[in-house]
């Protein structure tokens, strides 16, 4: 008996896939599946926002990555979070909805990808957000504002003594200035690709989802994908394409699917003993991320989670969440931030802003641990870096974790943007309002003051922005992995669709861009089938 097959076989219910999954069976035409490593979605701890600490780094949701020791770095295990769950990491993100700047998209079409310019794009960002009082004829995100509170508000009032501009809307194509942020949260929940794509089409008799589903090849005939060969519960089983295969398995594990599948650099095909299917060097290249860096202060006189974390605190907090659905429950990872210049010479912003009511650090288990005063936290990513690392397998194992080499600093420009991002920060604590409210610096502490000691501090503290971008990206060079169909260059009936196809990363979380790349490319994919 031949292998069961659909039209279109869709690798991973992340940000991406689920867009996809809607998308692509909703004329009801072509048979869609879906697959899934992880599990599904129900947990309140995925649907509750503020959870979204514990979520990231909860075994059950999480593929539990590590980067590798570099020196850069100070020869940390950074732990790399990626959701393995329904939603992908939009089950486990910080839901803060950001588009990027318009410069990220001109720059993808100046690198050669045409269509791909802010003007191309912004459809597909207008029509993946559904805002407060809108007639969406959806599907879309549920995109909302976040609650304003007086530390906020206190921070922002110091954003501007220190010359940042107010910005109420960071998605219009420019940044700069200071605000609060919108967020994926509507109703107190979290509004994953899962709850506002896939819930609506799971009933759709055209589109099957599998989840605990492992994709471990891709099947080929020639240079053709076929199928795919996918693990569940150590049973493996083999689905055949009509049509195409769609890897939508995240920046990490896309380029590792692709790579134990024969397409990759020649060299580690061949270390490996991989029969190669077609020899890309770029699969797995160009890893960039927004490395973040936080300073953390007490903060007097102002209400900040320390207070709501106090048993009367939390009594009112769950009764406001259940009642009213809002709250520090209903929170995201950050309330308000904004972007700025490293330098005055950055034609742009370059560092993105976050001011936390909050403090605290991951402990060895990754545990959050809270600081013991009331206290806040400000934070920045540097947006533009150049550095850019590596995702390549160690072993044919599919269930390995390949090895992420994120070269973090690895350039002049992307030291110094730290550098001076920090001392801004700094600056900005400085300034009156919260400079009467925030009098000591928890961390790192006075102390820190020269470059070399501020700079030491990045490398022994600085993490992830949990942005991965970029390792199968879309390009017309020879590192270009797909084209700007994104179809995989030299393959037929196999296209990648997520957050690894960014030529470039954009300026702001990844989560929107990744959606309005998936919204895209149905486009594509359906009238190809026409
Ligand atoms: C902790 C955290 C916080 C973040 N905060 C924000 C934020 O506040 N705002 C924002 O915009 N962005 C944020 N991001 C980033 C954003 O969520 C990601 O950029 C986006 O979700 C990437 O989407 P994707 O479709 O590329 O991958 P994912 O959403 O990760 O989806 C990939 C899916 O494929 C599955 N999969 C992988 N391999 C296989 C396989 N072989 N077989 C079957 N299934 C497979 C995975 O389990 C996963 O479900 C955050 C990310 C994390 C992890």
């Amino acid at each position: 008996m031949g292998a069961v097959a659909f039209d279109y076989i869709i690798v991973g219910a992340g940000s991406a896939g689920c867009v996809l999954a809607n998308r692509l069976s909703a004329n009801g035409k072509h048979s869609v599946l879906l697959l899934e490593a992880g599990r599904n979605d129900r947990s309140l701890l995925v649907q509750i926002p503020v959870c979204w600490t514990q979520v990231a780094y909860h075994d059950d949701f999480n593929w539990g990555y590590a980067a590798e020791a570099e020196a850069s770095t100070a020869n940390r295990r950074m732990a790399w979070p990626r959701g393995k769950v329904i939603g992908g990491s939009s089950s486990i993100n910080g839901m803060i909805h950001v588009r990027g700047h318009r410069d990220d998209f001109n720059a993808w079409r100046d690198a050669g990808c045409e269509g791909w310019d802010w003007d191309g794009v912004l459809p597909y960002f207008e029509r993946s957000e559904c805002h407060a009082g809108e007639n969406h004829a959806g599907p879309a995100l549920n995109i909302r504002d976040i609650e304003h509170s007086e530390a906020g508000d206190l921070f922002l009032a110091s954003c501007k003594a220190y010359g940042l501009a107010a910005l109420d809307d960071f998605n219009q194509g420019e940044q700069e200035g200071a605000g609060y942020y919108k967020c994926a949260i509507a109703n107190g929940r979290r509004q994953s690709t899962s709850v506002c794509y896939l819930k609506p089409a799971q009933k759709r008799a055209n589109l099957e989802m599998l989840s605990g589903a492992l994709c471990e090849r891709i099947i080929f005939a020639g240079t053709r994908a076929t199928g795919v060969r996918v693990n569940r519960g150590g049973e493996q089983f083999t689905y055949g394409a009509n049509c195409e295969v769609i890897i939508a398995a995240g920046a990490v594990n896309s380029p590792q699917l692709l790579q134990l599948s024969g397409v990759g650099p020649l060299d580690l095909l061949q270390r490996h003993g991989i029969a190669p299917v077609h020899a890309l060097q770029g699969v797995g290249r160009n890893l960039k991320d927004h490395l973040g860096t936080m300073v953390g202060y007490q903060i007097e006189a102002v209400p900040a989670i320390y207070h709501d974390m106090k048993p009367l605190g939390l009594v009112k907090q769950l009764y406001r969440y259940m009642r009213h659905r809002s709250g520090l429950l209903s929170m995201p990872a950050t309330q308000v931030g904004g972007f700025y210049r490293s330098s005055d010479s950055r034609q742009r912003p370059d560092i993105q802003l976050y001011f936390l009511p909050v403090s605290g650090a991951r402990d060895e288990n990754n545990q959050n641990q809270i600081d013991k005063d009331p206290s806040v936290t400000g934070m920045i990513l540097h947006l533009l870096p150049e550095s850019a690392g590596t995702v390549m397998i160690k072993s044919v194992k599919p269930d390995e974790a390949p090895a992420i080499n994120t070269n973090y600093l690895a350039t002049e420009y992307d030291r110094d943007a730290q550098l001076q991002g920090f001392k801004k920060l700094r600056e900005i604590f400085r300034q009156k309002p919260i400079a009467d409210h925030c009098k000591v610096e928890l961390r790192p502490g006075k102390h820190i003051q020269s470059d070399d000691e501020i700079l030491d501090f990045v490398r022994c503290e600085a993490t992830t922005g949990y942005h991965p971008v970029g390792t199968c990206k879309m390009g017309v060079d020879d590192q270009a992995v797909v084209d700007t169909a994104l179809r995989v260059r030299g393959c037929q009936g196999l296209r990648v669709v997520d957050a690894s196809i960014m030529p470039d990363i954009v300026a702001g979380n990844t989560n929107a861009a990744t959606v309005m790349i998936a919204e895209k490319a149905s486009d594509m994919i359906l009238a190809d089938a026409r």
